[in-house]
């Protein structure tokens, strides 16, 4: 079965470490956080995460794949949380997927007079994923490209919202509890976005 371990995936080279800090306190941040290319549902990582609409009830793209990945059950248990809120997460298991569990984050629908706003939800959906995730236990998550399919924000702008969030993150996760942090791209334009912009925020030496 088509199942990626974090470990099989670094053996074959799949994902690669984000390697060396430029400042020495930092140290432990950068070396956290991987690219990797191809099925978020594939990932046997203790949490991934769902970009998911205020329903929570299931939908297109990586939250269609999702649910169809993870069962029914996934389904029954979304129906007990009562929706969720625009930049807000909530945690359910992962039933059939590899993932333990899945955090389901409902980013903006982007809407260009509001990017203020819009830029806020994003940020807080990284934030209160990764925050969930501390408190679930989960050492290893993997977050697709949120809002950037069907709610259409900008590819650049969220790439440095999701880098820019996941680096205090994990600058300011002093007790380590996040182990390490792998993006998702799905399309070839997502990993070259990637590809551009981690060494801005994940500076290799
Ligand atoms: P949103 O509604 O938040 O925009 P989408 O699911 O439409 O969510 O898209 C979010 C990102 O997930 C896009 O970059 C899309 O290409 C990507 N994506 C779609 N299917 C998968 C999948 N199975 N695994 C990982 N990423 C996926």
């Amino acid at each position: 079965h088509d199942i990626r371990t974090i470990g099989e995936l670094f053996r074959r080279g799949v994902l690669r470490a984000v390697q060396k800090p430029i400042y020495p306190s930092q140290a432990g941040a950068l070396n956290k956080v991987s690219l990797y290319q191809g099925d978020i549902t594939t990932l046997q990582t203790d949490a991934i995460v769902n970009a998911a609409n205020p329903s929570l009830l299931g939908g297109g793209g990586v939250d269609g794949a999702i649910h169809a990945a993870a069962g029914s059950q996934l389904l029954a248990e979304c129906w007990t949380l009562g929706g969720c809120k625009t930049g807000d997460a909530k945690i359910t298991g992962g039933y059939d997927l590899p993932a333990k569990h899945v955090i389901h984050a409902v980013g903006p629908v982007y809407d260009a007079c509001n990017t203020e706003m819009r830029a806020k939800q994003l940020r807080s959906c990284y934030t209160t994923s990764l925050g969930l995730a501390k408190e679930n236990g989960c050492e290893t998550v993997a977050f697709p490209s949120i809002s950037t399919g069907i709610y259409g924000y900008p590819l650049r702008d969220a790439t440095h919202i999701a880098l820019n969030e996941v680096r205090q993150f994990v600058d300011s996760d002093v007790e380590d509890k996040i182990k390490r942090v792998v993006f998702v791209v799905f399309r070839d334009v997502d990993r070259s976005m990637y590809e551009e912009l981690i060494p801005f925020y994940f500076p290799p030496v």
